[in-house]
């Protein structure tokens, strides 16, 4: 996954389905514009392939017939291609649900735009949900979850992806621009009261850091968390020693802080973060 912010979910499904506790059904936030349906149809090919490692092969059958859009054990309903989901589609889905996989491995089906279901198409994917068929994954992604009906949230499992929003709070942003300075000592680093207050900055840090990344790696504007610093970043990684190599490292001593405090939240985030930044500032300056 390219993206930072789907990263995590795609570990999680992946980690399921390797332990063999893939759900039935998952639910995620509809957002084209940073892959959600990229994100779909990466896993649906996932779990069609037949040599999958940690990705799709891309060269068994399952993967060709994917990829020349002839797969015949994955159905789409897109709700971007339609007035409205009814219960007519819902059940014509059902009905292919309910065979053998034609090439004996997953069957996938998959909502998008899961808001423009009716209700009596809701009502007949809550029945499907309720007993539902054998190696079978339903993936669905809808702009309003929180409109979905509580019971069919409840056979579902949430996929929580940290989209970048599109405009990120005032403060979010300006507490960017701190850090951003404080990394290169143009200003204090910010003081860490409490570790409520740590695990804010660490968020924010990844963020900021997965930015940087992303300069380095010329992705277009739409990737970015915080785009008004922008031309921060492209100064940033005119620096000759900066590379895709640390950068990488930093959001994934981010991500294993952020694993760590969850996992043991007696650690001492504010220090640990705190002693991060500075190793951070001191490369970026050179100092290292
Ligand atoms: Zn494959």
């Amino acid at each position: 996954m390219a993206a930072p912010w789907l990263r995590d979910a795609w570990l999680r499904l992946v980690n399921a389905y390797e332990s063999n506790r893939l759900a039935h059904a998952y639910y995620l936030k509809h957002n084209l514009a940073h892959g959600s349906n990229r994100f779909i149809e990466q896993f649906t090919k996932y779990l069609l392939c037949q040599a999958k490692g940690k990705s799709a092969c891309n060269q068994c059958k399952s993967c060709l017939l994917y990829a020349a859009g002839n797969h015949p054990d994955t159905w789409t309903l897109d709700g971007d291609e339609t007035s409205r989901i009814g219960v007519d589609e819902i059940r014509d889905l059902q009905k292919n649900i309910v065979n053998k996989a034609n090439q004996g491995g997953f069957k996938v089906a998959v909502i998008l735009q899961a808001e423009k279901m009716t209700e009596q198409g809701s009502n007949a994917l809550l029945k499907v949900l309720e007993e539902p068929p054998e190696d079978t994954c339903w993936l669905i992604s809808t702009k309003q979850p929180e409109q979905l009906l509580p019971t069919l949230r409840s056979r579902m499992q949430w996929l929580n992806i940290p989209y970048p929003e599109a405009a990120q709070t005032e403060e979010q942003n300006a507490q960017a621009a701190e850090l951003f300075d404080a990394l290169h000592k143009l200003a204090p680093l910010p003081e860490l009261k409490d570790k409520a207050m740590a695990a804010d900055w660490l968020m924010l840090s990844e963020r900021l850091v997965s930015d940087m990344l992303a300069e380095l790696n010329r992705l277009p504007e739409e990737r970015f968390y915080f785009p008004g610093l922008l031309d921060n970043d492209k100064r940033l990684v005119q620096c000759s020693w900066l590379d895709a190599r640390h950068l990488s490292e930093w959001v994934s001593e981010c991500r294993q802080l952020r694993q760590i405090y969850q996992g043991s939240p007696g650690i001492n985030l504010p220090l640990l973060l705190t002693l991060a930044w500075s190793r951070w500032s001191n490369f970026l300056l050179g100092e290292e």
